[in-house]
């Protein structure tokens, strides 16, 4: 697959999504490494983003609460090239009325080959990793053979996607 690169920003967009059972952990691992976040731009689900203002002082950008479509709108975000890493503390041991929209949003990250971290270990990687205060460009897989395929029946191709 052909591929290109996402552009370098000195400022990382980094979404931030916890379940309720893991949002002190999300808590916790923010508040240790508040100093680092605040020179970045962060984007929460709804709840998430609530706890991470209120007791860190640190601006977020909140969208809906996951289970009403914050998940949904994350996933957008990465879509559009939004969103340079996201930390998804999921709860594996309870079920979630919003579970197609968490592995929606975990399958979009994939697509578009961003970053994530489940847990706490893998969010210690990432945040102290040298490549976030580097001219990094992460490579984004390039789908146009997948756009311009033909498709069973109307041999149409898909019009082009927009900016
Ligand atoms: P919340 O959503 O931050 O609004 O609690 C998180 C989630 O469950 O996806």
């Amino acid at each position: 697959m052909k591929a290109k690169s996402s552009p370098t920003r000195p400022v990382r967009q980094i979404a931030l999504v916890a379940h309720d059972n893991k949002k002190a952990d999300l808590l916790e691992w923010a508040a240790y490494n508040r100093g680092t976040l605040s020179q970045h731009t962060l984007y929460a689900t709804g709840t998430t983003g609530r706890m991470i203002h209120e007791e860190l002082g640190l601006p977020v950008e909140r969208l809906q609460s996951g289970p009403l479509g914050g998940d949904q709108q994350v996933g957008a975000l990465i879509v559009e090239g939004k969103v340079d890493f996201l930390i998804f503390f999921w709860d594996p041991l309870a079920p979630q009325p919003h579970d197609p929209d968490v592995k929606a949003l975990l399958r979009l990250a994939v697509v578009w080959n961003v970053p994530v971290a489940c847990n706490r270990a893998t969010a210690d990687f990432l945040i102290s990793s040298p490549l976030l205060s580097t001219a990094y460009a992460r490579t984004v897989p390039d789908y146009s053979t997948h756009l311009a395929r033909k498709t069973p029946g109307a041999g149409r191709t898909d019009p082009p996607a927009r900016a």
